[in-house]
């Protein structure tokens, strides 16, 4: 039988923005810091201080705004957000409630093969809290995070499962490096997810309550939840089926406990009232010009699901080659100056994702590592497309490669005679009577017009030339004598 429930998933997703300073003041940006060091009067809040827009901030709202197509708003403003809480010095926070700076927009990322697209309800700018640092007998407060710089990304309430989700959040990732917004490592926090879950069955259009799990912040924790708050909520409204819905499943803000897997209610729902929010009185509103959001727009970088399409399309890479490229930013730029050289894309992109990489050693996390610069493997890879060198000598010429990365392979095999494919068509001419003689069913099978009798034959005379025979040659003098 078919699953008769739908999760219904929206994202809440905070970006820590990469800017040297704060969102408010010049504070340093800078995880990982003696606590209490990057602050200032602002981000603690003393009585007097007054906030100072960065405008490099707002460039990278904007920046991501234009990469999802969102609308960005001419004028927006900040708002206060009371609250009390020890990691909050002001007792408030300066964020963007009713008028955030983009709004719509939305992300397509292939899932499973097909694209799917997600709406963005709209993202906005406002500065992080500082953390709560628990000891055995007494908590600290570290301020370094306080006031640095966030982009709030709210999504719609169109994910459907938690693979959908992490899809999602995975793709926001990917924007936000291609930017070069956030560093979004997730163990500093850069990326945090809070997820709006309520789930309901296929056919209905109105949605039943839903709960906020707040907090995550990795993809493992995100899926996890997910799937536990979802089958909680299948469990109840399966179990009681007559109860009112209110009465089951009530709103409240949930933490995610990854060693048992449970969520752990934080606090019941609080409404936008508990909240006081207001209008900045300290700040203005920002004003953007059109000629700066069309020269954002003008400048951004090629985006990744763009990159993946040109991979896919355009050079006939498989989906699973083009993912891998356009994972890791850098890879695909390494490809692509590679490929500035070199006209085989399929062949150069397997010998930049499986041979090379495949020649990385412990701690090397990246090609980039082996400092190869990108035009030797196109050389390399031409030189095999053009028959010059067999594709086992061609990993010889790999392997030195690694070990001399500023060799071009072209040298490296000028130097070696080992590295000289035999093409000295007499002697193949010779191997091949041999082998002819030596498979001569063989050769009445391809006569009678059996094409992979061919292949055979082929691999036969390259055996006995160690992999050194030009496969062109080969390919001749074998037409040549089966024709005879
Ligand atoms: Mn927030």
């Amino acid at each position: 039988m078919k699953d008769p429930w739908e999760p219904v998933i929206g994202l809440e997703i905070h970006v820590e923005l990469n800017t040297r300073s704060k969102l408010f003041s010049s504070a340093p940006n800078h995880f990982g810091d003696e606590p209490n060091t990057n602050i200032s009067f602002i981000c603690t809040g003393q009585p007097g201080s007054l906030p100072i827009l960065n405008r490099e901030a707002v460039k990278k709202a904007v920046q991501f705004g234009l990469a999802v197509n969102g609308t960005i708003h001419l004028s927006s403003h900040f708002d206060r957000k009371s609250y009390f809480y020890p990691d909050s010095p002001k007792n408030f926070q300066i964020t963007q409630y009713d008028d955030p700076i983009v709004t719509g927009g939305a992300i397509t990322i292939e899932i499973d093969g097909k694209p799917k697209t997600f709406g963005i309800h709209h993202a906005h700018l406002e500065e992080d809290a500082g953390m709560l640092k628990h000891f055995s007998d007494y908590a600290g407060v570290d301020d370094n995070r306080a006031g640095a710089p966030l982009v709030e990304i709210v999504s719609l309430p169109c994910l459907h499962s938690p693979q959908d989700a992490v899809a999602f959040a995975a793709a926001v990732r990917l924007i936000m490096l291609y930017l070069d917004a956030s560093d979004c490592n997730m163990e500093e926090g850069s990326l945090r997810f809070d997820a709006n879950v309520s789930i309901r069955r296929k056919n209905e259009t109105a949605l039943r309550p839903r709960i906020e799990i707040k907090n995550m912040n990795s993809f493992r924790n995100l899926e996890s939840a997910l799937n536990e708050e979802i089958h909680r909520q299948i469990d109840l409204y399966t179990q009681f089926p007559s109860l009112p819905w209110e009465e089951l499943v009530f709103p409240g803000a949930f933490r995610f406990d990854p060693s048992n897997k449970k969520l752990i209610l934080m606090r019941r729902k609080e409404t936008p009232d508990d909240y006081r929010y207001f209008p900045e009185p300290d700040l203005g509103p920002i004003l953007l010009k059109q000629e700066y959001v069309d020269s954002l727009r003008d400048t951004l970088p090629e985006l990744p699901y763009d990159r993946y399409r040109r991979y896919t399309k355009a050079l006939g890479l498989s989906k699973h080659a083009a993912s891998v490229l356009i994972n890791d930013k850098s890879l695909g730029d390494y490809f692509d100056a590679a490929l500035a050289h070199c006209s085989i894309p399929q062949l150069l992109c397997n010998w930049i994702i499986v041979e090379f990489s495949g020649r990385l050693t412990d701690g090397q996390k990246s090609i980039l590592a082996l400092k190869i610069p990108p035009q030797h493997i196109a050389a390399l890879v031409s030189m095999i497309d053009q028959g010059l060198i067999t594709s086992r000598i061609a990993k010889s010429i790999a392997d030195d490669m690694v070990h001399n990365p500023a060799l071009a392979p072209e040298t490296i095999a000028a130097n070696n005679p080992d590295y000289s494919p035999v093409d000295d068509a007499d002697k193949i001419e010779r191997i091949v009577d041999q082998v002819l003689e030596e498979n001569d069913s063989c050769a009445a099978d391809y006569r009678a017009g059996n094409e992979k009798a061919f292949s055979f034959l082929v691999g036969q005379v390259m055996k006995k030339t160690r992999g050194k025979a030009s496969p062109q040659i080969v390919n001749e003098a074998l037409r040549k004598k089966l024709s005879q």
